[in-house]
């Protein structure tokens, strides 16, 4: 077996929640959406769980749950972990915000991923559109009447919302039964979202940190199209010299800063050595200057704007961001 490497937050719900995970969404290329070539995502998240992740992010939009599921069967074949030591994330896709379409949704992911249940639910984004692109305003609380209803099924063991912003956070709050345990949402150096992650402490939800590297990163699938000028980048003399004190790379300055934060972070990559890389963040800490010094860094630039939905009256950005 593999050793868990990353500590837990505890959740409201009772459940925890390993604070470094493994994305795999392969991003957007400046030609469109990136294909999935074979089995890479499959080899990463195998890789991933014989470095100590227990984590894994998914979405039904992604595509990647098949894989998912795959390296997941085989890592329990081999004896390097038990199902129920792995937290696996997915999430609903906007087509299926209808009450009713959320269990039969959440079943299709089940499949996919070849689980009996999923750790954490998430609703992918507060915007409902129906197959043909056209908005569906199905207001959120039906839509968490059915999340709800998946947990109640022990479909998913805890359920939550992302990309929501705090308004749409205080709707949830406002009428539900169970209260959302994660919020999903961007969070890197040149977008730290200090006030939404202040009114999520004050709620009891955990923040996870998703495109944790932002714009940092040139040319990665994740290098955020849109963060232009004004963004720190992973050769910024400051952090280069930071990273340097530590004998850390500046990604994992980034990934440690995050946990210091105390949020989770999803990184993706399906480089085995920067898998590798991107866990071994639990044997330092910042220093106060240091993290301030970070913390200055905030450059309120967002990378993923859902800017193509900025006409949906449920957008929830500042519409500036796109
Ligand atoms: P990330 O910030 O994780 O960046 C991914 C990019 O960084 C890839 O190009 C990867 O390259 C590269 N990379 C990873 N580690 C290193 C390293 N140590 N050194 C140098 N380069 C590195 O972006 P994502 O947008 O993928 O976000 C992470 C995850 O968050 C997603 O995969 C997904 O699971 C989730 N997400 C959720 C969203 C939501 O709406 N809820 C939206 C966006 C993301 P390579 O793979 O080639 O090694």
């Amino acid at each position: 077996g593999s050793v868990p490497k990353a500590p837990y937050l505890e959740l409201n719900d009772g459940h925890r929640l390993p604070q470094l995970g493994l994305g795999t969404w392969l991003g957007n290329s400046s030609q469109g959406r990136i294909k999935l070539q074979g089995h890479e995502v499959q080899q990463a998240v195998e890789w991933a769980i014989a470095a100590g992740y227990r984590h894994i992010d998914t979405a039904r939009v992604y595509g990647t749950e098949p894989q998912v599921g795959a390296a997941i069967r085989e890592a329990v074949r081999r004896g390097d972990v038990k199902r129920e030591d792995l937290f696996v994330t997915t999430k609903l896709w906007n087509d299926r915000h209808a009450r009713a379409a959320v269990v039969p949704a959440l079943r299709e992911s089940l499949a996919a991923l070849d689980l009996d249940y999923v750790d954490l639910y998430l609703v992918h984004w507060p915007i409902g559109q129906f197959p043909n692109g056209s908005y569906d305003l199905t207001d959120h609380i039906s839509t968490w009447r059915g999340m709800e209803e998946a947990r109640r099924l022990g479909l998913a063991r805890s359920i939550g919302l992302s990309n929501f912003n705090q308004s749409q956070i205080e709707g949830i709050l406002a009428g539900c039964e169970v209260k959302p345990a994660v919020l999903q949402v961007e969070m890197n150096l040149n977008l730290q979202q200090e006030s939404l992650r202040a009114y999520c402490a004050s709620r009891g939800i955990v923040v996870t940190a998703y495109t944790p590297f932002g714009s940092l990163l040139k040319g990665g699938a994740g290098a955020g199209a849109g963060a232009g000028a004004g963004a720190t980048r992973v050769d910024d003399p400051v952090l280069v010299e930071m990273a340097g004190r530590y004998n850390k790379t500046v990604p994992q300055i980034v990934l440690r800063y995050l946990m210091e934060l105390g949020v989770a972070a999803i990184p993706k990559t399906i480089t085995k050595q920067r898998v590798e890389q991107n866990i071994d963040i639990f044997d330092f800490h910042l220093t106060a200057a240091d993290r301030a010094a970070l913390r200055g860094l905030d450059a309120g630039l967002r990378t993923i704007a859902g800017g193509r939905w900025a006409d949906s009256p449920q957008y929830p950005f500042e519409r500036s961001d796109g």
